[in-house]
C-alpha cells in the first residue's frame, strides 16, 4: 500500500521561482527570517513550510511560521540560545523571541513499517504513536497531511517548492489529502478535523476522494487522547468561522465524537432553540474574533454542553429534586462524561460550571442577592449566557432586560429597579421565602 513511501519513487518537484509567486520577505515574521538565515548559514537546508506558505500564497495573514530543515533537533538547539526541544510524539525545536515561538521541525520520513530504533511507532490500527523517523526533503513533503500544507519556501533562492501538485490545488480552492486517504486518516484521525477546519477557514472544498472516508472513519476520533482533542477543538472554535465549522463537523459525523452528549441532545430536537442557542454563540464568537476582541473557551464550552445539562437537570427535577442541587448534579455528570472525550483544563471547566450554577440566581432579584450576584467574578459571563438563553426563547426575556438596565443605570436608578422588584413580586412567593434563614451565619459547620 505504501506506494509513495519509497524515496526513489518520488516525482520531481516543481520549483516556482521568486518572480512567479507572490511571497515576499516583508510578509514573513522577522524572527522566522532570522531562524531561516541562521540555519542556512550553518550549512543546513531551511524552508518555511505549512500554513505560513499556504496563507501567504492566498493573501492571508499566517497564524504562525513553521520551519523545516535537515538539521537534527540537537543541531538546531546548538545554533540558538533561545531554543528548547519539546514533544515526545513529535520532537520539535522551539525558538523563542519574546511572545513569538518559531517551530523548527527536522524532515520526517513516512511510516512504511521499516522503523528504526523505535523512533516511529504505529498502533495495530495503523495509527501513528510516535513520529520521529528523520528523512529527506522529499519524504518530508509526502508525509504531510494536505497538499496545500506541503509547500516550501526556500530561503536560499526565495522559490516555492511544490512536490505534490499543491499550487494547482491552491488555485482551484481544493483540499486534497496526500496519499491514500483511508490510510492517512487511520494513521492520524485528527487529520479529519484538520480537513474541516481548513476547508471552513479558507472556503475550500474537500475533493471527493479525501471527503468520502470521513463519514465512515469519524469514530476513530474516539481513540484520540482527550488532551490533543482539546487543542484541536480550540482551533476549530477560534478560527473565526466557528459556526460554519460546527455545521460541517456535524455533517461529517465528527462533532459526535467530540461532544457526544450534545450531539445526542441536538439530534433529539433538530431545528429547536438549543440549535439556535449554539449558533448564536458561535456567531458572536466569530464577530468578536473579527473585531480582535478576546473570547473565552469557558463560555463556549458552557454553551456547547448546556443542552445536555439542561435536559439532565429537568430529569432530576422530574424525580423530585430541587433546581439548584439538580443543576449541580447534572453539571458534574455532564462534565465528567465530556472529559473522557475532550480534556477541558480546570481553568476553563471551573468557570464553565460557575456560569451554569449562576443561572437560577438571575431569577432572584431582591435584596442583597442582587449585589452579591453583580459582584461575582463570573457575573459578566453568566449574564451574557442568561441573555443568550432569553434571546432564543429559553427562560424569561424580561430577566435579561432587567439585569441590563441594572448595569446601565446609576445608583438611584438601581434603587428604583430593586424597589419595583420588591413590590412587583407576588405576595405568594414572598410568603414562601420567609421561613428560610435569611443570612447564613458562620456556624460550627461553616
Ligand atoms: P495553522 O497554523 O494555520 O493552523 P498549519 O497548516 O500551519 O495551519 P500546523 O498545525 O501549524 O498547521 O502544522 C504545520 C504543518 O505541519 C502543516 O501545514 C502540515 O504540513 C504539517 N502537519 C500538521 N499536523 C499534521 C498531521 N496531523 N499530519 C500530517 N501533517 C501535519
Ligand atoms: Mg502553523
Amino acid at each position: 500500500m505504501s506506494t509513495l513511501n519509497t524515496s526513489s519513487a518520488f516525482p520531481e518537484p516543481t520549483i516556482v521561482p521568486r518572480a512567479e509567486h507572490g511571497i515576499s520577505r516583508a510578509q514573513i515574521s522577522p524572527n522566522a527570517l532570522k531562524v531561516l538565515y541562521r540555519l542556512k548559514d550553518g550549512g543546513f537546508a531551511a524552508y518555511l513550510v505549512g500554513g505560513g506558505v499556504r496563507d501567504l500564497l492566498l493573501g492571508r495573514e499566517p497564524k504562525d511560521f513553521d520551519i523545516a530543515t535537515d538539521a537534527r533537533p540537537e543541531e538546531v538547539r546548538s545554533l540558538f540560545r533561545n531554543c528548547r526541544l519539546i514533544g515526545r510524539r513529535f520532537r520539535l525545536a522551539h525558538v523563542r523571541f519574546g511572545n513569538e515561538i518559531i517551530e523548527v521541525a527536522t524532515f520526517r520520513a513516512p511510516h512504511d513499517g521499516a522503523e528504526d530504533e523505535g523512533a516511529g511507532e504505529l498502533s495495530e490500527e495503523g495509527r501513528i504513536l510516535r513520529d520521529n523517523v528523520y528523512g529527506t526533503f522529499e519524504q518530508d513533503a509526502w508525509r504531510r497531511d494536505f497538499t496545500i500544507n506541503a509547500l516550501y519556501y526556500n530561503i536560499r533562492d526565495f522559490s516555492v517548492v511544490d512536490h505534490t501538485g499543491a499550487m494547482a490545488d491552491i488555485a482551484e480552492g481544493r483540499m486534497r489529502l496526500i496519499g491514500d486517504p483511508q490510510v492517512r486518516y487511520r494513521e492520524d484521525p485528527v487529520r479529519m478535523l484538520r480537513a474541516v477546519r481548513f476547508a471552513a477557514k479558507l472556503g475550500f472544498r474537500i475533493e471527493p476522494a479525501s471527503e468520502a472516508p470521513i463519514f465512515e472513519l469519524a469514530e476513530l476520533l474516539f481513540d484520540i487522547a482527550p488532551a490533543r482533542l482539546f487543542d484541536e477543538v480550540l482551533k476549530l472554535l477560534h478560527g473565526g468561522v466557528a459556526l460554519e465549522t460546527f455545521e460541517q463537523l456535524r455533517r461529517y459525523g465528527l462533532f459526535r465524537a467530540l461532544f457526544p452528549l450534545t450531539e445526542q441532545a441536538l439530534a433529539q430536537e433538530e431545528q429547536s432553540y438549543p440549535m439556535t442557542f449554539i449558533a448564536r454563540a458561535l456567531e458572536n464568537t466569530d464577530s468578536r474574533i473579527a473585531e480582535g476582541k478576546p473570547v473565552t473557551p469557558a463560555f463556549l464550552f458552557a454553551v456547547l454542553l448546556w443542552e445536555p445539562v439542561r435536559l439532565r437537570t429537568a430529569e432530576l427535577m422530574a424525580e423530585g429534586m430541587a433546581e439548584i442541587p439538580a443543576l449541580q448534579i447534572a453539571a458534574a455528570e455532564v462534565t465528567s462524561e465530556q472529559l473522557r472525550h475532550v480534556a477541558i483544563p480546570k481553568r476553563f471547566s471551573l468557570p464553565m460550571r460557575e456560569i451554569w450554577a449562576l443561572q437560577p440566581r438571575f431569577a432572584q432579584r431582591r435584596g442583597k442577592r442582587v449585589a452579591r450576584l453583580l459582584a461575582h467574578p463570573r457575573f459578566r459571563a453568566a449574564y451574557d449566557f442568561m441573555c443568550l438563553r432569553a434571546e432564543v426563547g429559553e427562560g424569561d426575556p424580561e430577566l435579561c432586560t432587567w439585569w441590563t438596565q441594572l448595569q446601565e443605570t446609576d445608583a438611584a436608578g438601581q434603587q428604583e429597579l430593586l424597589q419595583q422588584q420588591a413590590t412587583a413580586e407576588p405576595a405568594r412567593k414572598r410568603r414562601r421565602r420567609r421561613p428560610r434563614k435569611r443570612a447564613r451565619k458562620p456556624g460550627p459547620d461553616a
